[in-house]
């Protein structure tokens, strides 16, 4: 009868919202991604079928095939739960299935969870926002709907902290356009695999080794003067910054 496209948060399961807690727990079934945590997995309701339409490439399901199966099932059972990493209108396709969703006349409503553009620089202690070493932040993809890199040149900005989703593949690119588009070679940078998860990694650097990294998917890449910090460590923080 109800759909309901739910945000899982960025990896452990603690950072659910207490409405999607409860949602998971009166499912009927649960369409999962790749993505969501499988502790979070736990709080779905033990007579639940749980249907996994993870994106991994190659044996991913197309988005119109999940936009017809979310139809098929709001058809047969009471409470469907669509259920996506992080934040589900932050490049989770979450509009593109509420539209598809609406078109087809079913009730939908949508549960907001912690994105990993702001929850992933936290898991490294990196405020993406810090009075005096950035009054704001970008978050961007690092390609487009059609697979077109992003054009970084005109991101580079250094009053900004930048939050780069999906962009280890393009490391490189991104870099050498930041750096043409006049940010410094030494920005600090720091890119955060699999935050929130027991496989949380930080690799920390100057802007002009970003294409080195030794990085994998997932991560958050995170530029500007912000990436240099690490608060869970208070003691290695400059005090001047404070
Ligand atoms: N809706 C999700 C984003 C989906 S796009 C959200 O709000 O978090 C997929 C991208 O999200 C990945 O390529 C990566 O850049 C980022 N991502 C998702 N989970 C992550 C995690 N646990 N740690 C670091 N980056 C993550």
């Amino acid at each position: 009868m109800s759909v309901y496209l739910v945000g899982a948060g960025p990896g452990d399961a603690d950072l659910l919202t207490v409405r999607a807690a409860r949602l998971l727990g009166d499912a009927d079934v649960v369409v999962r991604d790749r993505l969501v945590d499988e502790s979070v997995l736990g709080y779905v309701n033990p007579e639940a079928r749980i249907i996994d339409v993870g994106k991994v490439p190659g044996t991913s399901s197309s988005q119109a095939s999940i936009n017809d199966l979310l139809i098929d099932l709001s058809r047969r059972f009471e409470t469907v739960v669509r259920l996506k990493g992080g934040d589900p209108f932050v490049f989770g396709r979450g509009g593109e299935e509420l539209l598809a969703l609406h078109e087809a006349g079913v009730a939908c409503e949508v549960v907001p969870g912690l994105s990993s553009a702001l929850a992933g620089p936290l898991a490294a202690g990196i405020p993406v926002t810090h009075r005096g070493l950035s009054r704001g932040v970008t978050i961007v993809s690092a390609r487009g709907a059609n697979g077109d890199v992003t054009n970084f040149r005109a991101l580079a900005n250094p009053d900004l902290s930048l939050v780069v989703m999906m962009g280890v593949e393009h490391r490189a690119t991104i870099a050498q356009q930041l750096l043409d588009g006049g940010l410094h070679a030494t920005t600090p940078v720091a890119v955060v695999e699999q935050a929130w998860t027991g496989q949380q990694r930080t690799t920390r650097g100057p802007l002009n080794e970003l294409g080195n990294f030794d990085v994998r998917p997932p991560a958050v890449i995170v530029v500007g003067e912000v990436a240099a910090l690490d608060l869970r460590s208070l003691k290695v923080l400059d005090v001047a910054l404070l």
